[in-house]
């Protein structure tokens, strides 16, 4: 690992040649979805991306879903400036006072740690917690611009151990949408211990893979995603870090659950796992070919004669979904309104993204496909009712979505 101008280069980041919760050796349950360039990685003009090898496995052990050899940070680091994911926050007021039920005694003070902390943070101040977050010290160079792989990677290497502040250790200690990023969790997870007091909690949130593993979704597996929680094997993992979850949240999502482990030390190690219940992952794996003909047939169709099949949004979700699928050159092209993104060309694409009055404007369009979360559906449907009207058919990308391209046959 070397460190010049600010940035890190996790050019030797060891390969994982065993399972990141309780250490067995990888098997052989996994899903190869062939070698895919970074989702965040825009261009202005066509060249060829890096690209590496998406295999996502399940331990045969401990049952967790992970990344075999995961795209290096490095390569995962955005090259825009403008890169930044959203994260639910709704259920947050709710989480804050679960958090002060189950602490036992008043809190006074608590540590968030990763980029999505502000809201729960908040939420705790209004509780009368004097709440603070460590900021990532690394700055853009060299046209990369550090984010969840450098965040990830540095909480698991106790880069924030120094972070207690003037009050020590704090009462409690968050860590939102971070651990299924961290190559190294056990480690991640450590980190965390150490920055709380010793009757403190650690909280840990999120995205539970059940349902997308249950619909068949493709659009769901990301390079940035390590690893695939459940409820069960987000428990082990505590358990193997020697925590005790004393209480699992879980809050419902169209597409997917989010899961708030409030964890605290135990009194022992715990060392064993539960038996790992594979069959979300068997089914996973075996549908993975029949989704990809589906949408080869279903593209073909609105496809012939000429006709055009746009795929609306260009969030990770929408070029997974293209990408792991096969279905890009199926695609005629990308809509999305951001304005950092119109005019460049998303990953695995080779024409430019274009703006919704573009897709409109287009008389050959047949279909459009339709890369954003069911919330937002509606209103994406609502701006896209002129080409309703004349018989463009829609479809969401998601496997778990009604009308979703996957459900029956598009007419
Ligand atoms: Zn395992």
């Amino acid at each position: 690992m070397q460190e010049s101008e600010n940035v890190v280069e996790y050019a030797t980041y060891p390969s994982q040649k065993t399972c990141r919760l309780c250490g067995a050796g990888y098997g052989d349950l996994r899903i190869e979805f062939g070698k895919l360039p970074p989702c965040n990685r825009f261009v202005d003009s066509a060249e060829t991306l890096p690209s590496h090898q998406l295999t996502m496995g399940a331990c045969g052990n401990c049952g967790l879903i992970q990344l075999l050899d995961p795209m290096p940070p490095d390569m995962v680091r955005p090259r825009v400036p403008w890169i930044r994911y959203n994260e639910p926050s709704a259920h947050l007021g709710g989480v804050a006072d679960r958090i002060l039920e189950a602490i036992g005694r008043r809190p006074i003070t608590a540590l968030g740690i990763g980029p999505f902390e502000q809201p729960l943070l908040e939420e705790l101040r209004l509780r009368d917690v004097v709440a603070d977050a460590p900021r990532l010290n690394f700055q853009p160079t060299d046209g990369s611009f550090p984010y969840l792989e450098t965040w990830q990677a540095e909480l698991s290497r106790g880069s924030f151990s120094g972070s207690e502040g003037e009050c020590g250790k704090a009462d409690v200690v968050s860590c939102r949408f971070l651990l299924e990023h961290c190559h190294a969790p056990l480690d991640a997870l450590h980190a965390l211990g150490k920055l709380a007091t010793s009757d403190g909690l650690v909280v840990i949130e999120v995205p539970d893979s059940s349902k997308f593993l249950a619909s068949g979704d493709y659009a769901f597996p990301w390079e940035e995603h390590v690893c695939y929680f459940t409820a069960e094997t987000l428990v082990g993992l505590c358990r193997r870090a020697g925590f005790v979850v004393i209480e699992m949240l879980r809050y419902n999502g169209d597409l997917e659950d989010v899961l708030v482990a409030l964890a605290r030390p135990a009194d022992e190690p715990g060392s064993s796992c539960s038996k790992a219940d594979l069959s979300f992952f068997l089914s996973y794996r075996d549908r993975y070919a029949g989704r990809q003909e589906q949408v080869r047939r279903a593209l073909s169709r609105y496809g012939g004669d000429g006709g055009h099949v746009a795929l609306f949004g260009a969030g990770h979700q929408s070029i997974m979904f293209a990408n792991a699928l096969k279905a890009a050159p199926l695609l005629s092209y990308v809509v999305d309104d951001d304005p950092k993104k119109v005019g460049m060309i998303a990953p695995g694409f080779s024409s430019e993204i274009r703006r919704s009055a573009d897709l409109i404007d287009d008389a050959q369009i047949r279909a459009c496909l339709l890369g954003v979360s069911p919330r937002a559906e509606p209103k994406v449907r609502s701006q896209l009712q002129k080409l309703t009207d004349r018989g463009v058919r829609l479809h969401s990308i998601f496997a778990g979505a009604v009308g979703s391209i996957f459900s029956g046959e598009p007419q």
